[in-house]
């Protein structure tokens, strides 16, 4: 049943683009605007190249957010349509990918506060989705079990963000027990158990926390690791005449490394991605997603740690949306550019 739609002709991803205000440094510096979009959300970005209009260049997206897009905005646009999809029993990833700088963090998780229950205005899609779910389970009575989990992914290496810092080192195995559904199980992972949209901010905030700790202390990690935060849901449905039956579904939300850690120094070059000059994971999830696009028969999800954790979420009966951040400034029009190309290509 996993792979009902292969070969069905839609792929089932999607790709919005995310471009924030300029800040304080693009501002002193003077940094012309040179990423002009329609209104607060529409479907064009245009990158203006040089001094002559005919060297601009124009991207067509599924969604074009501008600076004046809020948090509320990219939630019930893009993050909505893909929490009720995992109530139907689907595997949903959506991933941040940019620069850094462009929003990817505060595009995921934002203001992770809460006061008896409400959200700031500045919160994220991952406080919004714990929210919204459990706002639904709870309104239409729906018997779940939901659990997350949170991993960080640097060089290659599993961190657990919800273990203490002396626990296990995590490992990814295949696991072979379903026949005709290749996946991979992370031995050890945390799993923890969500009761209400509360327990699941707590969750967040603590291997948040941890994440940043750790960044303070290595310079690099915070542009080039990756997280995943995967909320699970098992949930009891009703068919239209009563009958019960059961779904499982995963969102996995995923805050990717810096977008410039692909570009520097040739994203073909093999001996560069050896000497860890360029991130693996991001690399080779460029190279899934192109393969999942041009339909190949080989899809290299082996060939990277991220792709191999997320391997039952894309690809096959799953959705996928890419949030491609970027910065409005002239200053940072190259790094715009590539990812603007790096997302085009995944539509
Ligand atoms: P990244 O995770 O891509 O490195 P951050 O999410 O940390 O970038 O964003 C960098 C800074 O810009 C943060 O201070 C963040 O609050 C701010 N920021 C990013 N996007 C927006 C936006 N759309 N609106 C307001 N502030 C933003
Ligand atoms: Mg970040």
């Amino acid at each position: 049943e996993f792979d009902a739609d292969e070969g069905s002709g839609a792929t089932n991803i999607s790709v919005v683009v995310r471009c924030r205000g300029r800040n304080q440094r693009e501002v002193r510096d003077n940094s012309a605007v040179v990423v002009q979009t329609e209104g607060a959300k529409g479907k064009l970005v245009e990158l203006i190249m040089g001094p002559s209009a005919l060297s601009n260049k124009t991207y067509n997206f599924d969604r074009v957010f501008s600076q004046a897009a809020d948090q509320s905005m990219i939630f019930d646009d893009v993050v909505k349509p893909m929490l009720d999809e995992v109530l139907t029993g689907f595997n949903c990833t959506i991933f941040a990918y940019g620069q850094t700088g462009t929003g990817k963090t505060y595009t995921m998780s934002g203001d992770m506060s809460s006061t008896f229950g409400m959200l700031s205005d500045e919160a994220g899609i991952i406080p919004r989705v714990l929210n919204a779910l459990f706002k639904k389970l709870d309104d239409e009575e729906i018997e779940n079990c939901v659990r997350c989990s949170f991993i960080e992914l640097y060089n290659e290496e599993l961190r657990d963000l919800l273990a203490p810092d002396d626990g296990p080192k995590l490992k990814i195995y295949d696991d072979n027990s379903r026949k005709n559904h290749l996946t991979t199980v992370v031995q050890g992972m945390e799993e923890r158990h969500i009761i209400t949209a509360t327990d699941g901010l707590k969750w967040l905030q603590e291997g948040s926390v941890k994440r940043q700790v750790a960044a303070t202390k290595c310079n690099d990690l915070s542009s080039r690791s990756h997280s995943v935060f995967t909320i699970t849901v098992h949930a009891k449905r009703k068919t239209e005449d009563g009958e019960d039956y059961l779904v499982t579904g995963k969102l996995n939300l995923v805050d990717l490394a810096g977008s410039e850690n692909i570009q520097r120094s040739g994203a073909e070059n093999k001996r560069a991605a050896e000497a860890g000059l360029i991130n693996k994971s991001l690399l080779t999830l460029g190279r899934v997603i192109n393969a999942l696009v041009d339909r190949s028969a080989h899809i290299p999800y082996r060939e990277s740690k991220l792709t191999r954790l997320l391997q039952d979420s894309l690809g096959g009966r799953t959705k996928t949306c890419i949030i491609a951040t970027v910065s409005p400034a002239k200053s940072n029009l190259e790094e715009t550019l590539s990812t603007l190309e790096y997302a085009f290509r995944a539509k």
